[in-house]
């Protein structure tokens, strides 16, 4: 599968079969079925991004890993490994499409498991769906200490009180159209995309407007009850949970001897597997909180983010370059400059304005521009820049005010 003519050399969705030319090389995004891998998939992960990439490891805002840095030659055995490990789709049509997300930590016997469950083989083998854009995307989200509700899905499941909340994202949000029984769950999943396929072709369900809007609720709703009332809002938290461990990378960057180590670490503490979120952390089910802390303990020693409070986890970089092409700075060498002073509020490195890290406004925006930094104040990469400033004086910026 390894042929050029299945490389893209530019884009933005990259897959395990459909690789994309980076300034480091290929990039490889692989998708953990139903957002978790096995710790011997990790530990297999880590040996084939040093062994046949450059060691580097992306976590991703949609929950996936990135391999960075291979050449063609290796593509056609890292593929085979993959499949190995399961981690392989059939074909790279199907594999573009399923894309979802699923509320890290779930148990394997909830219904937001076996919806998400379900909805991955509806992706992969439905031949009418492979026409969705591969941006389009489906969140599974409800049980547990976890929620992944302030992300931005095209559909949105929400498991409360015995159903689900069904939604769909919206110029202004994601509108819960009702709620449906967990066996209906899929097949309604299935009628929204399908309707969202007969409106004017569109990137995202947000774009269809009213016509494409009234179309696809037409087609729900009398199949929907009226919705439960619910907490909508999203909780991300990492360090000790209960009966469970949450670590992150800085700016989502794993090293291959970080993810190895911690595979090694998370076995002892009792796991069997790493679940992943779209904030770009690590969740683990551990034995108790003993152990949990020693996986802490560990995670921190092999420089992974482990504490709330920790300012890194306040920034977001892109990598810039010299691993993207499309980048004049090191976004992520001056994050790390900058993360290392006091700040207040949210930073966003940019290596330039398509804003790959952070699509949310965030207090301070540096978007790199031919060497040069544009600074931008609670937006984001798209706004206004106030001025610009040389890479080496970013920071020079931090004294100033930033709003929280
Ligand atoms: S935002 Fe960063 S990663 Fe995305 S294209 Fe620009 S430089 Fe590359």
């Amino acid at each position: 599968m390894s042929t050029a003519a299945a490389i893209l050399r530019k884009g933005w969705c990259p897959g395990a079969l459909r690789p994309m030319q980076s300034g480091d090389g290929l990039i490889v995004r692989v998708r953990p079925r139903v957002g978790r891998l096995s710790l011997d998939a990790a530990g297999a992960m880590a040996d084939l991004a040093a062994r046949l990439g450059n060691g580097h490891i992306d976590l991703t805002r949609r929950a996936n890993l990135q391999i960075r840095g291979l050449t063609e030659d290796r593509l056609d055995g890292l593929q085979v490994e993959l499949d190995r490990l399961g981690l392989l789709d059939g074909e790279p049509e199907s594999e573009a499409v399923r894309n979802v997300m699923v509320t890290p930590l779930t148990e394997r016997d909830s219904d937001v498991h076996r919806v998400a469950a379900q909805l991955e083989p509806l992706l992969a083998f439905d031949l009418r769906l492979r026409a969705l854009p591969a941006k389009f995307g489906i969140l599974v989200d409800g049980d547990g200490p976890l929620s992944i509700a302030g992300e931005r899905a095209d559909i949105s499941l929400r498991a409360v009180d015995g159903v689900f909340a069904f939604g769909v994202d919206t110029s202004r949000g994601t509108q819960w159209l009702g709620a449906c029984p967990a066996g209906d769950a899929a097949d309604l999943v299935r009628a929204a995309m399908l309707t969202f396929l007969g409106c004017r072709p569109q990137r995202r369900l947000r774009d269809v407007g009213s016509t494409g809007f009234s179309m696809i609720r037409s087609a729900l709703t009398p199949k929907l009850a009226p919705v439960p009332s619910f907490d909508a809002s999203s909780r991300h938290r990492i360090g000790l949970l209960e009966g469970a461990v949450g670590l992150a990378a800085p700016f989502g960057r794993l090293q291959a001897d970080q993810l190895r180590q911690l595979a090694t670490l998370a076995a002892a503490g009792g796991a069997r597997e790493m679940h992943l979120s779209p904030w770009r952390a690590i969740y683990m089910r551990v034995r108790d909180a003993e152990a949990g802390r020693i996986v802490l303990d560990g995670a921190r020693a092999i420089g992974l983010v482990t504490d709330d409070s920790d300012p890194l986890l306040r920034i977001e970089a892109c990598p810039g370059a010299p691993d993207c092409e499309s980048s004049t700075v090191d976004a992520r060498g001056d994050a790390h400059r900058l993360a290392a002073r006091d700040f207040k509020g949210s930073i966003h490195v940019s290596g330039c304005e398509k804003g790959c890290a952070r699509s949310a406004p965030s207090s301070l925006v540096l978007v790199g521009d031919h060497g040069r930094y544009r600074v931008i104040r609670n937006g984001t990469t798209r706004d206004k820049a106030e001025r610009q400033v040389a890479s080496k004086d970013i920071g020079k910026i931090l004294p100033e005010r930033i709003d929280g």
